[in-house]
């Protein structure tokens, strides 16, 4: 402990000790309390206006300068003048001292804030200027937000004073008379026995359950507000109506049939959505015929003479369609239905709250409806992009001849799968990111680790390349201010993906979106009306079929059951992996996502290019990167580089779902010899260093005494 601080404790202990030498603990007596309640009394039942003008200007002032000690001046208010005049005293004194610190704040703080914040400030004012009235009033209602922080930032924007005040005090009414009531309360106790009277537990409990009574209140006022413009069937056809068959919406639709609802699931185009048809199963089917001819080429490594490997293309493509086609019952109308789902095909339309009307014909009314209408490929509007034929992952899947010069547009996850694929295949890939390097959410190693494996494998990687334009089967980039000319076959765009929020009723029914244009949710997953969820894709902020799975489950029990209990989406263990050779998979932070959030901890790294089954099965390169609560060994990311690290990341997913740490994980028999043992060699080198330096010390001379 340092000087400074022993002398802080030195002094706090003199402190406590003088107080009570002093006689100080007959402030904490029942008794000394009473008296000086029977004093104020008296003097309030002789001097009534001048006690109740002494009480009202120190309220003001407390209030208006956001000293502490309203709350338990508002309670004093409450034992002294009742609860009638009692409240109306302290509400006029609350919402005038509240209005001068409001005054103060935008006198002294409104401009610089205004000026220094302008990017963040316009969003708000405009929303002030719209809402203003109502969200304070909502802010004074629930108090979870404290009194003088509201009076503060309500300065800063643009609210007029007058309404300010009077909001604030019709806003402050209900909870002012709580509070007063449980003063009056306070003020009846005679004995101590009294404390557990019914008309004070009453009143303290009234104070405990008023925010979240206040809660509810203001949200039924703000659905009323949300739906006055429409009219409420009297009865509904359906509990739930999913739109979008995908990941997302088959989850939401299965989780509503499991529970007995009846639930219709609309889909235009092909039960899967994505996931399936365009995104991770003929990805990966693609990326396993890479890898076997990778793999045969690389015979030689382990003692093969030759394997002739001949790619032929078009049969390599037909086989992700067998794929595809493999999987599909998973997801086939048949199988849903079989689970008691309704399955719909058509183009779905909200035409109101409550009702959804499929191609312009069939309408169902529904208590709540899922959007689960996923993303599509973002094409960005780069200058003559409109004159080549781009390939997007929506439309490769359809390729029979293989392009002999690919550029990649994007140094993404869906970019490198399917650079590394292609290249594979025999293309010659060119990937251009405009970043300065590839999978640029990774830490800085990950991205430098691939860049490798790429340049290796023959992929020209152009990271911080910026796309200026395209020519007649040129991309044009530019890299420190000249321009590099990319010749090309075929231009694959993979540059992001972009939620579907258009022309099924969004817009009409306002509902807004985010920054991202994804659908905004509240943490339950609710979109503007509380009836309405969104999840998956189009709701983002992760583009992975296990978080649409994920939130999907949140979207339907919350949509079915919500008006008794709602339940937060979770996204406090989030892992994703990219598909590559090597992959890299990762679970919770990284260091980069630390260092930029200022969150402190600890990394321990292992190089799998030590470890036996990785060196045994020729794939000894990558690591495990561990990232921990310093000095402790609670794990706060991990990110898994190497041969099968979407499967290796799992125990560190269970581990931090369930609170278990490196010590545990050390402490666990893995089979020898797995790759899976990797995760345990990292749980060692936090071990070793965080060894008991002086304990070891100490046993070693043990040691050297036992031997004499
Ligand atoms: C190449 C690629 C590889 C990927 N690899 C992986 C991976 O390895 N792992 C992983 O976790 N994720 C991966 N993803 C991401 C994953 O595919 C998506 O995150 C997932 O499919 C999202 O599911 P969703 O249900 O939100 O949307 P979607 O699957 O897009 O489903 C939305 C559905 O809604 C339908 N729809 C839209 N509007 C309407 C309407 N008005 N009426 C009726 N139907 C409508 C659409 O037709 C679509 O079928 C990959 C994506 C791509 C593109």
């Amino acid at each position: 402990m340092s000087r400074v601080r022993v002398l802080v404790v030195a002094l706090i202990a003199l402190a406590v000790v003088a107080f009570f030498t002093l006689g100080g603990q007959r402030y904490f007596s029942f008794e000394w309390v009473k008296e000086q309640q029977a004093a104020i009394q008296a003097y309030y039942d002789a001097h009534v206006w001048q006690t109740a003008l002494a009480y009202f200007l120190v309220y003001v002032a407390v209030t208006g300068l956001s000293l502490p000690g309203a709350a338990v001046m508002t309670l004093a208010g409450g034992a002294v003048f009742g609860l009638l005049w009692g409240t109306v005293i302290v509400s006029f004194a609350s919402s005038l001292g509240a209005t001068l610190a409001f005054l103060a704040s935008r006198f002294l703080l409104r401009d610089w804030v205004q000026t220094r914040f302008a990017g963040y400030m316009q969003g708000i004012n405009e929303g002030v200027k719209k809402e203003g009235g109502f969200y304070l009033f909502t802010l004074r209602l629930i108090p979870a937000v404290p009194f003088f922080a509201i009076n503060l930032v309500m300065g800063l924007v643009p609210i007029r004073t007058w309404t300010f005040y009077w909001v604030s005090q019709l806003g402050m009414l209900a909870g002012t008379i709580v509070y007063v009531n449980a003063g009056t309360q306070l003020a009846r106790i005679t004995s101590l026995k009294n404390i557990l009277s019914w008309e004070l537990i009453g009143a303290f409990l009234l104070l405990g359950f008023f925010p979240l009574i206040a809660k509810k209140v203001v949200d039924a006022v703000k659905a009323r507000r949300v739906y006055a413009r429409w009219q409420k069937p009297a009865r509904f056809d359906r509990n739930l109506v999913v739109i979008g068959a995908g990941s997302a919406g088959l989850v939401a639709a299965y989780i509503a049939a499991a529970v007995k609802a009846k639930v219709t699931l609309i889909e235009k185009h092909r039960m899967g959505g994505d996931c399936l048809n365009t995104g991770c199963v003929p990805s990966k089917a693609l990326i396993k015929s890479a890898r076997v001819v990778s793999q045969m080429k690389n015979c030689k490594s382990y003692g093969l003479k030759n394997a002739s490997v001949e790619v032929d293309f078009a049969a390599v493509m037909e086989r992700v369609q067998r794929v595809v086609q493999a999987v599909e019952p998973h997801d086939s109308v048949e199988r849903y239905s079989g689970l008691g789902v309704e399955c719909l095909r058509g183009e779905a339309r909200i035409t109101s709250p409550w009702t959804v009307q499929i191609d312009g014909k069939t309408t169902l009314s529904t208590r709540a409806i899922v959007i689960a209408a996923g993303a599509r490929p973002f094409v960005p509007p780069i200058p003559g992009i409109g004159t080549v034929d781009v390939l997007t992952s929506d439309n490769v899947w359809q390729l029979r001849s293989l392009p002999r010069r690919l550029a990649v547009l994007g140094g993404g996850p869906i970019g490198c799968e399917l650079a590394q694929a292609f290249a594979r295949l025999g293309a010659q890939v060119t990937q251009v990111e405009m970043l300065p390097r590839l999978l640029p959410r990774e830490d800085v190693e990950v991205s430098a680790l691939m860049a490798k494996q790429f340049t290796g494998e023959g992929i020209a990687v152009l990271t911080g390349h910026k796309a200026l334009r395209v020519e007649a089967g040129t991309l044009v980039c530019e890299k420190d201010g000249r321009e590099v000319r990319v010749e090309f076959d075929r231009l694959l765009c993979a540059v992001g993906r972009v939620a579907n929020t258009k022309g099924y009723g969004l817009e009409e029914l306002g509902i807004p979106l985010t920054k991202s244009r994804t659908v905004e949710t509240n943490e339950y997953l609710q979109t503007l009306y509380p009836n309405i969820y969104a999840c998956g894709d189009v709701a983002g902020p992760y583009q992975f079929t296990h978080t649409a799975a994920h939130q999907a489950w949140f979207a339907a029990v919350n949509a079915l059951f919500g008006g008794l209990r709602k339940f937060r989406a979770d996204y406090s263990v989030i892992p994703w992996a990219t598909f590559t050779e090597p992959e890299v998979a990762r679970v919770g932070l990284n260091e980069l996502e630390a260092k930029e959030r200022n969150i402190a901890c600890e990394v321990s790294v292992y190089g799998i290019d030590d470890l036996d089954r990785a060196i045994a099965d020729g794939v000894a390169h990558g690591m495990v990167k561990v990232l921990t609560v310093p000095g402790k060994d609670r794990i706060l990311g991990a990110t898994i580089v190497g041969e099968h690290a979407g499967d290796l990341i799992i125990e560190f997913i269970t581990a931090m779902k369930h609170g278990i740490g490196l010590n545990k994980i050390l402490g666990t028999i893995h089979i020898y010899p797995t790759l899976a043992e990797a995760n345990k060699y990292a749980a060692g080198v936090w071990k070793k260093a965080h060894a008991p330096q002086g304990v070891l010390r100490q046993v070693e001379r043990f040691h050297a005494w036992m031997r004499g």
